[in-house]
């Protein structure tokens, strides 16, 4: 039982399900096993459906083809064989006064069956009836035994948490039945559910006819009498919406304080001083393009103010994002201070060691490039030239992140394929110097409503154009039975002088079998191109050996590249106009944009050829014609929306935002939209949480969300 003298409802809610009555520590273990480990979480542990038992239907009355509740005795139960096929089922007749029906099981431990359904015993039946010829029929029903047989209204009155009313349906777990499941929540909610008091504030829920938490949750788990059914299984009841409402009002809250929190923290001014970009820009073999200018002018204008520039710059493969990126580091060295580029994985980071090292040679700067593989005595060597401000700039992974990195003065952190990273990795980078520049950078393009949730203390630079001269690539899908058609074309690629990449997925379960079907087929094409180089790289060589063949494909030694998944992001080849992807279908259409990316960045024509394996799903179907139709980064993501849902699209998780315990990214955009915008209006009205009646979302922010959104350095 609750503590009712106890003023903290917090420490309440934290309590483990122990608390409960009706959890020993056998059903509490159960329930960990459904993620719920505390009151709280049991609270929100939502009912994903309901049933309706405020009437119950006698047998008669069923319709067919409707889910139903009804009771019934058992009149003959045991193990038959069907006419047709002469399979072995259990079949259970049961009748009531008003006719028969009949129960069956395909599946079933027959044991079971025969000791809970012998003849006489009375249940409450939940399933889908239907019709064959003249009987009627549930298939794998389920079931709750009653004692004796009651009628229905002393049913209600002996058990007033089951009958007579809607009930909710709880997902369940393996040894916890759903009577048992109401009962205990049903007890949770009346004795727990009342701590739940703080809440999006009055005013702001009044204006939208918006329901405390308390009220909602209660209203959700046990709806009135009267409630709409239909509306509360499409979850457009009020109650749910209330409870969406509630949690991005909170999450936006953290954001909108973030940003000016971010607003208010004294940066350095760092003004263009042309001393280094002037030069590049006329070193640079091209011309830059309008799209980058304009990004280019957004990012010098954030760096020229005091305050720290945090800057997302989306750009979708191939669009020249590294030059810019290049250029703002200048910027910063012009003002005396060292930049940080951190990338996801060693072959990114050497590519950008690569790219602009030469360029920083020329103007007279040093770079150094730091990774995990970096031997003891090298690092210990960087670390004492970034120290003493001798290095520039610092290319690298998140080796760079690691605690014995000290810079002198770091003024600008660039953090490239952002989504490969968490929000906590930019702060780490921050502390790096004292409230230095962010820039973060991405290909994957993201809807505009979703962007602005996970990266809502962001200001957003968008290069939306390709370089000048660039071709569409031709992609073409290939079944199994065609392939001798793409050999076709990578030896034809090879006889104009051109390179290809074949890529392998590698998923986990199967990666033995994907790593040898990449061996096999780098050793296939060795024999069938005798005079051309092949080469082969994969995640577990060793890192010298694959940068190896990396630069030999890079310098164009190497004719055809067989791959892993290694060479998803970044790798700039122009020289490559041919991709092909085996079991194309086992990718997420992300990954297939960004691979068919890594063609199509020189003058020349580029090809991209999908292999499916034998037999794929429609929704892989569906990402392999988004393939076809369109090269656009921005339409390809919706359409990956669309096909995956926000959760799995965005991995939440991975990109350190909570997950959502009722809200639903696509389906409550309105809903969100609004939520931000009370929010940020909420942050200003209450000088950032600092006014008397704010101290209350203050503490249930912290208490949310806390360190997730670095709120902690917001105080
Ligand atoms: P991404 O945005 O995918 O990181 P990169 O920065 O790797 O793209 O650029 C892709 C290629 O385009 C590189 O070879 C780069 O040199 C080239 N490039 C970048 N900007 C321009 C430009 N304005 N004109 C011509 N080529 C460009
Ligand atoms: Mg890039």
């Amino acid at each position: 039982m609750p503590d009712r003298n106890s003023p903290d409802p917090a420490r309440i809610l934290s309590q483990s399900l122990g608390a409960l009555s009706g959890v020993g520590p056998r059903v509490q273990s159960r329930l960990q096993k459904l993620g719920l480990e505390t009151i709280e979480d049991a609270l929100y542990h939502l009912p994903h459906r309901y049933e309706d038992r405020r009437q119950l239907k006698t047998i008669r009355q069923l319709t067919d083809g409707s889910h139903e509740v009804f009771k019934g005795t058992v009149l003959a139960s045991g193990e038959v064989r069907t006419k047709r096929t002469s399979r072995r089922i259990f079949e259970v007749i049961v009748g009531d006064d008003s006719g028969t029906i009949s129960l069956k099981w395909f599946r079933y431990r027959k044991s079971w069956l025969e000791k809970r359904f012998f003849i006489g015993q009375t249940a409450i039946f939940i399933g889908d009836v239907k019709r064959f010829g003249v009987t009627r029929e549930v298939h794998h029903p389920d079931s709750e035994l009653i004692e004796g047989s009651d009628s229905i209204e002393l049913l209600i009155r002996k058990d007033p948490v089951s009958f007579g009313r809607i009930v909710p349906v709880y997902s369940l777990t393996e040894g916890i039945s759903q009577k048992q499941m109401r009962t205990i929540w049903f007890a949770l909610i009346r004795d727990y559910a009342e701590y739940l008091s703080a809440t999006t504030p009055e005013n702001i829920r009044k204006k939208y006819n918006l329901l405390d938490r308390y009220t909602a949750i209660r209203q959700i788990h046990w709806p009135d009498y009267h409630a709409d059914l239909k509306e509360l299984e499409e979850g457009r009841n009020i109650a749910r919406k209330s409870l969406v409402f509630d949690e991005f009002f909170y999450l936006e809250v953290g954001l909108g304080l973030k940003r000016a929190g971010v607003q208010l923290e004294q940066g350095t001014a760092m003004p263009c001083e042309h001393r280094y970009t002037l030069p590049l820009s006329k070193m640079l073999p091209f011309k830059l393009t309008a799209a980058q200018r304009r990004v280019l002018g957004e990012i010098k204008d954030d760096m020229a103010l005091p305050s720290p520039m945090n800057r997302l710059l989306q750009g979708d493969v191939g669009s020249g994002k590294t030059i810019v990126a290049l250029m703002a580091a200048l910027i910063a060295i012009e003002n005396k201070f060292q930049v940080a580029v951190v990338a996801p994985t060693e072959i990114l980071a050497e590519q950008h060691f690569r790219t602009f090292a030469p360029w920083l040679e020329r103007l007279g700067l040093t770079c150094c490039l730091l990774q995990g593989s970096t031997n003891q005595s090298e690092k210990k060597k960087i670390y004492a030239q970034i120290a003493a401000g001798e290095i520039n700039l610092v290319a690298g992974t998140h080796a760079i992140l690691q605690e014995g990195v000290e810079f002198q003065r770091l003024g600008l952190g660039i953090i490239d394929e952002q989504h490969r990273f968490g929000v906590r990795q930019r702060s780490i980078l921050k502390t790096k110097g004292s409230h230095p520049d962010i820039l973060v950078m991405t290909a994957t393009p993201i809807p505009r409503t979703l962007s602005m949730t996970l990266y809502g203390d962001l200001s957003v630079s968008v290069i939306d154009e390709l370089p000048p001269g660039r071709k569409p690539v031709t992609t073409t899908i290939i079944h199994q039975r065609n392939r001798a058609k793409a050999h076709e074309l990578i030896l034809k690629q090879m006889e104009l002088g051109r390179q290809s990449y074949v890529i392998y997925p590698l998923v986990e379960e199967s990666e033995k079998s994907d790593l040898q079907a990449a061996t096999k087929a780098a050793e296939y094409f060795s024999a069938l191109f005798p005079e051309k180089q092949v080469g082969l790289v994969h995640g577990k060589m060793k890192t010298t050996v694959r940068e190896a063949v990396m630069s030999d494909f890079r310098d164009g030694k190497v004719s055809l590249l067989v791959s892993t998944t290694v060479v998803e992001v970044g790798v700039d080849v122009p020289n490559a106009t041919l991709m092909v992807i085996e079991h194309a279908d086992r990718f997420g259409l992300a990954q297939l944009h960004q691979l068919r990316g890594r063609v199509g960045r020189g003058a020349e024509q580029s090809y991209c050829l999908l292999i499916p394996s034998e037999n794929y799903s429609d929704d892989a179907a569906k990402r392999l014609n988004v393939m076809l139709k369109t090269e656009d980064g921005f339409k390809i993501a919706e359409a990956d929306l669309e096909i995956r849902g926000p959760g799995d699209f965005l991995g939440t998780r991975q990109a350190g935002l909570p997950d959502f315990r009722v809200a639903n990214l696509t389906r409550d955009l309105s809903i969100l939209e609004t939520a931000r915008k009370e929010a940020f209006d909420y942050v200003d009205q209450t000088n950032r949480l600092h006014s008397e009646e704010a101290q209350k979302v203050r503490q249930e922010l912290i208490c949310r969300w806390g360190s997730r959104l670095e709120l902690a350095s917001v105080g």
